[in-house]
This record gives C-alpha cells, sequence and structure tokens, in this order.
C-alpha cells in the first residue's frame, strides 16, 4: 500500500491531466472513488480502431471484416442506436446546455473506420519511411524520480526508421481518433496534451537508457467521416529537454498538491464534466 492519497501506488498521465483541467474533479474521481464511468460510441469506437492499428503495427496486415464484426457487436450490445439511448443523449446534453451531437448510425461508424485503417499502410510509408516494428501496447511502470509513486501507462506503437547516416530513430506514436477537421493549431500546440507523450518519452528513454535525442515523438490521428486518402495526419511532438524537464515538474507538482490536500474547483473545465450540477459540484 501507499499513502498517496489515491491509495494506489502509481499514476498515469490521463490523471495528471484530469488533477491539471481540474483537481476537484481529480479528487472526485480518484479519492473519494466515485464513479461515473459510462459507455460510449466514441469511446468504444476508439478502443477497436486502436486494436486495428496495433494488429497492423504487429504484422502489417489488415482485418477490416474483424473490426466492422466488432463495432456492430459493441453497437449492438450497448444498443448506441435506439431510440432510448438517443433520447437519453440529447436529454443530457440539454441539461448541461450542450447542443447535443448529431446521432450517427453504426453504418457510419464502420465507414470511418475502414476509410481510417484502409489509409495507414500508405500513411506509414509516407510519414515513416522504411519504417520498422519495435513494440505495440507497451506497457510502463517506472519509478518517478525522488519518490516512491510510480508512473503507469501503454505506448500505443515504438517503430524506428532508418536515418541518411545509416542508424536509427525511434518514434514514440500514439493513435488518436479525432474529427474530420482533425485538431486545432491551439490543441496541438497544448503541453497539456502533447505532455502525454513527453513523459512516455522520459520514462521510455531512462528505462532502455537510450539518447532522447535519437527518439521523436507524434500522434497520429485518425480522423472520422473525412473522405479515403485524407484520414490520417501525423502531429509532430517536439520534446527537447526543456519539453521533457516541464513533464516531469508537472507530475511534482501534482503529487505534492494531492498529498497536501489541494483541491481547487477550476469553472473553467465544466462544460462536459460529468459531476456538473450533481451533489458532488453544485
Ligand atoms: S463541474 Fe467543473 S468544477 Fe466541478 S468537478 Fe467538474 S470541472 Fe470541476
Amino acid at each position: 500500500m501507499t499513502n498517496f492519497p489515491t491509495n494506489k501506488p502509481h499514476i498515469s498521465y490521463s490523471e495528471v491531466r484530469t488533477w491539471k483541467e481540474c483537481s476537484w474533479r481529480h479528487k472526485l474521481q480518484q479519492i473519494d472513488k466515485i464513479d461515473t464511468f459510462e459507455v460510449s460510441p466514441f469511446l468504444d469506437y476508439g478502443t477497436i480502431v486502436h486494436e486495428a492499428c496495433e494488429h497492423f503495427l504487429k504484422t502489417r496486415e489488415l482485418d477490416l471484416e474483424k473490426m466492422a464484426a466488432s463495432i456492430r457487436q459493441a453497437w449492438e450490445k450497448r444498443g448506441y442506436d435506439s431510440d432510448e439511448y438517443i433520447n437519453k443523449q440529447k436529454l443530457i446534453a440539454e441539461a448541461k446546455g450542450n447542443k447535443p451531437w448529431p446521432h450517427n448510425y453504426v453504418d457510419s461508424w464502420v465507414e470511418w473506420a475502414t476509410n481510417a485503417i484502409s489509409d495507414l499502410p500508405a500513411f506509414m510509408d509516407k510519414a515513416f519511411p522504411g519504417w520498422e516494428y519495435v513494440a505495440a501496447e507497451q506497457e510502463l511502470y517506472e519509478a518517478i524520480p525522488n519518490d516512491d509513486l510510480k508512473f503507469k501507462g501503454f505506448i500505443d506503437g515504438i517503430i524506428k526508421t532508418p536515418t541518411p547516416r545509416g542508424g536509427w530513430r525511434g518514434w514514440i506514436i500514439d493513435w488518436k481518433t479525432a474529427p474530420k477537421w482533425g485538431w486545432h493549431a491551439n490543441k496541438k500546440r497544448d503541453v497539456l496534451v502533447t505532455s502525454q507523450l513527453a513523459l512516455y518519452k522520459n520514462y521510455w528513454v531512462r528505462k532502455y537508457n537510450v539518447n532522447p535525442k535519437d527518439i521523436h515523438c507524434g500522434f497520429v490521428l485518425l480522423k472520422r467521416d473525412a473522405p479515403p486518402g485524407q484520414t490520417c495526419e501525423l502531429v509532430k511532438v517536439s520534446v527537447g529537454p526543456k519539453a521533457a524537464a516541464k513533464a516531469d515538474k508537472l507530475v511534482a507538482n501534482m503529487i505534492s498538491s494531492v498529498r497536501r490536500g489541494l483541491f481547487f474547483k477550476n469553472r473553467d473545465s465544466c462544460k462536459y464534466c460529468e459531476f456538473l450540477d450533481t451533489k458532488h459540484c453544485p
């Protein structure tokens, strides 16, 4: 056991991100253990597309039929296309003062996934010429400097590409499903977003004693509803010494603040928060 207020011996990037966005929300989720997890088409779609990317990375083969079947099974099991589910989502959005997302039926999700995964081989060859597989879904469970907690994470993909001088360059990549326009420029620059890859790189290079200069990072966006041939985009993330130190500092600040019991409500983060207007956060 640990003396950390969450009663867990580790932290993850998503926990750090939640804390940075609203430390009160982090307290509710991680310390008070108020479980608000709800399945959603976006989550299931993301999981299934990630599995398809992982399969491709390992085998260089596409299994579009299996992927489509997984999406249809999930939609059937969860009832995402039922009137009951559609109406419930509409009511939840309206109650929070948000515009409901337009409902997309399962055929659209299957089409988007098929287009994105079909684009992946050509995209990978163009973005990472000569790439070779190193690892997929690689677990990190590493000591945090100057602390007894561990940092836990899973790296979606690690590949290597040849350099002009006959060496190799490593790439840490993270698949992200995204809307058809991808990410706006401010999201691509958002330190809280890029810290995910900075932390993965920090812990991965320490684990394998690799020179950080030899490791590059990037998000691969897989866009829903984008035309075939335009579904994939590489968002490179530069993690130099400053960004690496900043990411470590973010983790240290989070740990220190949680240990001291400092929790604040950040009303700028409420829009899609599951605790909004509940007894936990009136
Ligand atoms: S509703 Fe707002 S203030 Fe309350 S926990 Fe959620 S993000 Fe934080």
